[in-house]
C-alpha cells in the first residue's frame, strides 16, 4: 500500500486557523514514519477548496486512478474538499476501490458505510463553514459601508488603519504621501497641466512611491493609475459598494477634495460619463415658493468656454466643444463655470414667466429676510444642542 500526502491552505479567512503548509507537511511526514506508511509523493497546494479547479489535487486523483497509490494522508477532512463535487468524487473513488484508505492523525477512513457517511458529513460541514464565512464577510462589509466606513481597494495617499480592530479598519492618510497626492490634485485643478506632466512632477520632482507591502511597492506611479485616480470619486468622499451597484456611500474619513473640485477635474479631463450620487440636496428648495404658487427646484450647471472658438457649452458628459470639436483635455486651462440656479417647477402654473435665479443672487435675499426675524438666545442654544445631537454639524 502506497500513500500520497496532501497539504492544503488557502489565503482565505476560513483557513486562517489551519496549520501552514510546511507545518502540515512535517507533521504528516512524522505521522507516516511513526506508522511505517510508504509515502510516494507529497503535495502542497495553496488554493481554496470551495472551487473545483485545484491543479495539484486533480493531478493527485488522476495518479490514484492510475493506481500509483491507494491511500491519502491529510491534516484534516476539510483539506480534501469544501465543495460538493470534489467531496462526492473522493467518496465515489472509495466506492470503486481506487482510494482504499484516507488517514488523518488519529483517524482512518475505509470503504465502509459508516466511514463514508462520516466523511461526506465532514465535507458538507466544511462547505457550510466556508459558505457561512462568505456570507458573514459580505454582511460585515455591507454594514461597514452603511456606517460610512470605506470598503474597497486602497487608494493612493491612503491606507487601511493598521491599529484599528478587525472589521473597523478604515482608510487613513499616509503621512507624507497624502500631501503629494493632494498636490497632484491641486496641480490638476489649476488647469495648467496635462496628466502626464503631473505624473512626471509626482514621481520625479516630489518623489512619490507606492506604499511598501512586504516586498511589493516602493514604485513610482503608472500613468494609467493616475488617470484612474483622477476619476475616482472617493477623493471627494463617495464610494460605491458593491462596485457597480449604484449604491453610493458618503465616506466619513478625511476627504481630500470638495465635490465641486472633483467635478471640475472631471470637466478638465473631458470625462464623458460622470455618475452622480443621488444625495445632492440644495438649500432653500423646501423653504421657498414661486409667486405663482409652484415649488422651487434647483439645478447645478457646469459650463466650459472653448479656448479655440470661445463657445460656451454645457460640459457635463461632454468630451469636446460641440462647435469646433476641440477635445476638452487638449484645451489649455479652459474657463470652467459652475453655478447653482433656482427656478420655478411650473407645476401649478405651466405658463409662469418667472426667470431663474443664481444661488449667489438668492442667498443675500434670504439673508436679508432672516435678518429681520431674530430668534431668542434660549432657542438658539436649544437648536444648536439639538443639531449637535443629530450630528447635523
Ligand atoms: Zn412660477
Ligand atoms: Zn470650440
Amino acid at each position: 500500500m502506497k500513500y500520497f500526502i496532501y497539504c492544503r491552505k488557502s489565503s482565505e479567512s476560513e483557513d486562517k486557523q489551519v496549520l501552514s503548509l510546511p507545518a502540515q507537511k512535517s507533521e504528516l511526514l512524522k505521522y507516516a514514519s511513526d506508522n511505517k506508511l510508504d509515502v510516494v509523493d507529497v503535495y502542497e497546494e495553496s488554493a481554496s477548496a470551495h472551487v473545483t479547479e485545484r491543479k495539484k489535487f486533480n493531478e493527485m486523483l488522476a495518479r490514484i486512478e492510475k493506481k500509483e497509490a491507494g491511500g491519502l494522508i491529510v491534516w484534516d477532512e476539510s483539506r480534501i474538499a469544501r465543495n460538493s463535487f470534489d467531496g462526492g468524487r473522493v467518496i465515489y473513488m472509495i466506492d470503486l476501490g481506487q482510494i482504499v484508505e484516507i488517514r488523518k492523525p488519529g483517524k482512518m477512513y475505509t470503504n465502509t458505510p459508516d466511514d463514508k457517511s462520516w466523511l461526506a458529513m465532514c465535507f458538507m460541514m466544511s462547505k457550510k463553514e466556508s459558505d457561512d464565512k462568505g456570507v458573514n464577510v459580505r454582511r460585515g462589509l455591507k454594514e461597514k459601508s452603511q456606517q460610512g466606513m470605506y470598503v474597497g481597494s486602497q487608494q493612493p495617499g491612503y491606507r487601511y488603519d493598521p491599529l484599528a480592530p478587525q472589521g473597523e479598519k478604515d482608510l487613513i492618510p499616509i503621512p507624507g504621501t497624502y500631501e503629494l497626492i493632494e498636490k497632484a490634485w491641486r496641480a490638476m485643478l489649476t488647469g495648467k497641466y496635462r496628466v502626464p506632466q503631473i505624473l512626471a512632477l509626482l514621481n520625479n520632482e516630489w518623489g512619490y512611491r507606492t506604499p511598501l507591502r512586504g516586498k511589493l511597492g516602493g514604485k513610482p506611479m503608472h500613468l494609467s493609475e493616475l488617470y484612474v485616480m483622477f476619476h475616482t470619486r472617493f477623493y471627494c468622499g463617495w464610494f460605491e459598494y458593491p462596485t457597480g451597484s449604484g449604491n453610493w456611500h458618503k465616506w466619513r474619513g478625511k476627504v481630500m477634495l470638495t465635490e465641486e473640485e472633483f467635478t471640475r477635474v472631471q470637466m478638465l479631463l473631458g470625462a464623458k460619463y460622470l455618475p452622480k450620487p443621488k444625495h445632492k440636496t440644495f438649500a432653500f428648495t423646501c423653504l421657498i415658493r414661486c409667486v405663482c404658487g409652484s415649488a422651487i427646484t434647483a439645478e447645478e450647471k457646469w459650463q466650459t468656454i472653448c479656448t479655440i472658438c470661445h463657445n460656451k457649452f454645457s460640459s457635463l458628459n461632454r468630451e469636446a466643444c460641440p462647435k469646433c470639436n476641440t477635445r476638452v483635455e487638449n484645451m489649455d486651462n479652459p474657463t470652467i463655470l459652475n453655478y447653482i440656479y433656482y427656478h420655478c417647477t411650473r407645476k401649478i402654473n405651466p405658463d409662469c414667466k418667472e426667470k431663474s435665479v443664481r444661488l449667489e443672487k438668492l442667498e443675500p435675499q434670504v439673508d436679508e429676510i432672516l435678518r429681520h426675524s431674530g430668534i431668542s438666545d434660549e432657542f438658539k442654544q436649544w437648536a444648536l444642542k439639538y443639531f449637535n445631537e443629530l450630528n447635523l454639524f
